[in-house]
């Protein structure tokens, strides 16, 4: 497989400039830290969300789970690229990892994975290299349903 990436610094950018747009919105009052996060799907349409934080530690979201969710509220399943944006360069944290390459196991595609700071540097590798050692569903005919999201 490639290691090639496939996305234009202008899309890139773009998931970086909805991503922080979201900013206002995170629920954080736990911890104050804002996170965004956006996600392309493979036809090219960007969503996006922010952190969402519980009274009781653990029940909160991340930002790239909710990302992901809004995508999935809209029928896109297949995604190229997650992208968060933090203050400085953070790594996506190994839950969100886990829960993204349930999606790459719907496309059979490895899917890039952003980090971006508020500055604009951004760092970018795939699912594979952040998580090579996968727990892989083995219900990949279920999967397969999701294959052909709305266009
Ligand atoms: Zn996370």
């Amino acid at each position: 497989m490639s290691t090639k990436c496939p996305l234009t610094e202008k899309e890139i950018k773009d998931m970086i400039k909805l991503a922080k747009e979201t900013r206002k919105n995170a629920f954080s009052h736990r911890s104050m830290h804002k996170i965004w996060a956006s996600i392309l799907t493979m036809n090219w349409k960007i969503f996006w969300w922010c952190n969402v934080e519980s009274a009781i530690s653990g029940l909160g979201t991340c930002a790239e789970r909710c990302a992901v969710d809004n995508a999935v509220s809209h029928w896109f399943y297949e995604f190229k690229a997650v992208c968060t944006v933090d203050t400085k360069l953070v790594a996506i944290c190994w839950a969100c990892l886990q829960y993204i390459l349930l999606f790459a196991q719907v496309s059979d595609k490895d899917i890039w994975i952003i980090s971006a700071d508020i500055k604009w540097n951004y760092q970018i590798k795939t699912l594979n290299q952040l998580l090579p050692e996968w727990y892989k569903t083995q219900k990949i005919e279920n999967l397969k349903t999701y294959s052909k999201q709305k266009k």
